[in-house]
């Protein structure tokens, strides 16, 4: 039988306000309440009134109806209806229309799949670059090889749990106004799992699992960024009952590099430069993490200049070719000069002083002096 809509249970509009719902669930209530009412479906009416009007009534169940319908009252990954949350004083009665929630309900002997792992790896700026293969040890939970996962001692078996007859939930039922409720409850007896272990696997103490150092093989592809993470499909914890094994997730974080920096696929860096190599123009060598690089500098090389080397910056990591490296000029002013120099730089002033180009004049430089000077 499907559901009938909330809304139409309690013969209202969607936009019916919080007075409408009370008023029409009180009529309803009334008319179909199993002591004043014994037609035989009068119980089942009043229930579905119910149930109308506890989601109706309460804002966030009502926003959750509105979104999901039915589909979103009763399953599990909605959030706000998974056991254990408190939503301020329906306690049983909730129990009752919703079983208590989705994580109660699960069958203990239903596959289910393992647990993610997640792994985080530190990598040096040019391994991210370049990528590597490596090996890396991870705590795995793996199935007991004393008692294959059974749990208990080799020779003996595990026994239906007598409290739950072996569905892991214990109901208990309860008088209210309403009538009769059912609450379910995670049995305790054996922590939900339906099943009793007289004598314990001494190896994993009844687990069924224990922990191991497990090897896997990781390939870091090249261009790996910090930040970004590889999936190894089915390398989590073990699945349950039969279910797929999880994922492993590898975190990567790459250490700073000394003098290297990364957006993307392109590397940039900074080259300090002394006055007279910008002014003069020079060849340098330059650090790539390809290898070394001559560049040439043009004479009159301002501070902030960049040069771009095309390709020798990181591989894309999908292996759309690769990134440039930038590399951005930095004048040193020299802060220790002999009186041979300072004498030198004088009359170097000098001649620049009487000698100044129509650039010089108008450059931002001159402006900002003549500015301060007040002429
Ligand atoms: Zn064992
Ligand atoms: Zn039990």
């Amino acid at each position: 039988m499907s559901k009938r809509d909330y809304y139409e249970v309690l013969g209202l509009e969607k936009n019916a306000s919080k007075e409408e719902i009370k008023k029409a669930y009180r009529k309803l209530a009334r008319k179909y309440h199993p002591d004043v009412n014994k037609e035989p479906d009068a119980a089942d009416k009043f229930k579905e009134a119910k149930e109308a009007y506890e989601t109706l009534s309460n804002e966030q169940k009502r926003a959750q109806y509105d979104q999901f319908g039915h589909a979103g009252m009763n399953s599990q990954g909605f959030g706000g209806f998974g056991g254990g949350q408190d939503f301020g004083g329906f306690g049983d009665i909730f129990d009752m229309f919703f079983g208590g929630g989705g994580g109660r309900r699960r069958d203990p002997n239903a596959p289910q799949q393992g647990a993610d792992l997640q792994y985080t790896m530190i990598l040096d700026f040019e391994e991210a670059i370049f990528g590597k293969e490596t090996d890396i040890l991870i705590p795995k939970d793996e199935e007991c090889a004393t008692c294959h996962g059974s749990g208990a001692k080799p020779g003996t078996n595990s026994k239906n749990c007598s409290h739950c007859n072996g569905s892991g939930q214990l109901n208990t039922e309860q008088n209210t106004p309403f009538g009769r409720v059912v609450n379910r409850r995670v049995c305790h007896h054996c922590n939900g799992t339906g099943k009793i272990i007289p004598e314990k696997c001494t190896t994993c103490g009844g687990e069924g699992t224990v922990k191991k150092n497990k090897k896997i093989h990781i390939n870091i592809p090249a261009g790996i960024d910090d930040g970004q993470q590889i999936r190894v499909a089915g390398k989590g914890e073990p699945g349950k009952n039969g279910g797929p094994a999880g994922d492993l997730y590898v975190v990567i974080q790459v250490r700073r590099h000394e003098f290297f920096t990364r957006e993307g696929d392109n590397i940039f860096c900074e080259l300090p430069l002394t006055f007279t190599q910008a002014a003069l123009g020079d060849e340098v060598e330059v650090p790539t993490v390809h290898g070394k690089v001559k560049l040439k500098i043009p004479a009159g090389t301002q501070t902030g200049k960049t040069f771009r080397l095309k390709g020798k910056g990181s591989p894309n990591v999908r292996g759309y070719g690769n990134g440039d490296q930038h590399i951005k000029v930095r004048i040193i002013t020299p802060t220790k000069l002999t009186d041979r120099q300072k004498e030198l730089l004088r009359e170097f002033n000098e001649i620049a002083g009487n000698d100044r180009t129509e650039e010089q004049e108008d450059s931002i430089f001159q402006k900002f002096k003549r500015a301060f000077k007040g002429d």
